[in-house]
């Protein structure tokens, strides 16, 4: 939700994110709908409208996401937090494979399953991507 972001603000966000979804990195041109400005730590768990704590997001990965801000992976009773645009590099988390995007650590893993990255019609929309070379 955007609140009461100005809208310098939501392009500052855009274009520091190279018009891409922090979190997939899908393009927001090859989206239909229009990329959200997210907060990564979510309103309702006391984050704030601060560049520091927004992300360019796509429909998909925030609804997904919802409020949510951690998760628990596999068998384990530890929380784990998403990934985090502003702290994290992407790479460090993540690799795709076969246009399927992968957790490499428990952030990542955290992240890959909340965010629904690798639902089917996500995946086929990505490989059809990548066959056009538009994709990662
Ligand atoms: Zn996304």
């Amino acid at each position: 939700m955007s609140r009461n972001i100005s809208n310098s603000l939501k392009k500052l966000v855009a274009k520091r994110a190279n018009f891409k979804c922090e979190y997939c990195l899908l393009a927001d041109r090859l989206s239909f709908y229009s990329f959200h400005i997210e907060h990564i730590r979510s309103v309702k768990h006391g984050g704030n409208d601060n560049q520091e704590n927004l992300a360019y997001c796509c429909p998909e990965c925030n609804f997904a996401k919802g409020s949510d801000i951690a998760t628990f992976v596999g068998e384990s009773d530890e929380i784990t937090r998403f990934f985090n645009p502003r702290r994290d590099n992407w790479n460090d988390h993540f690799m795709v494979s076969n246009s399927m995007i992968l957790g490499k650590t428990p952030i990542g893993k955290a992240t890959e399953q909340i965010f629904r990255f690798n639902d089917i019609e996500r995946l086929i929309f990505r490989k059809q991507l990548a066959e056009l070379g538009l994709y990662p």
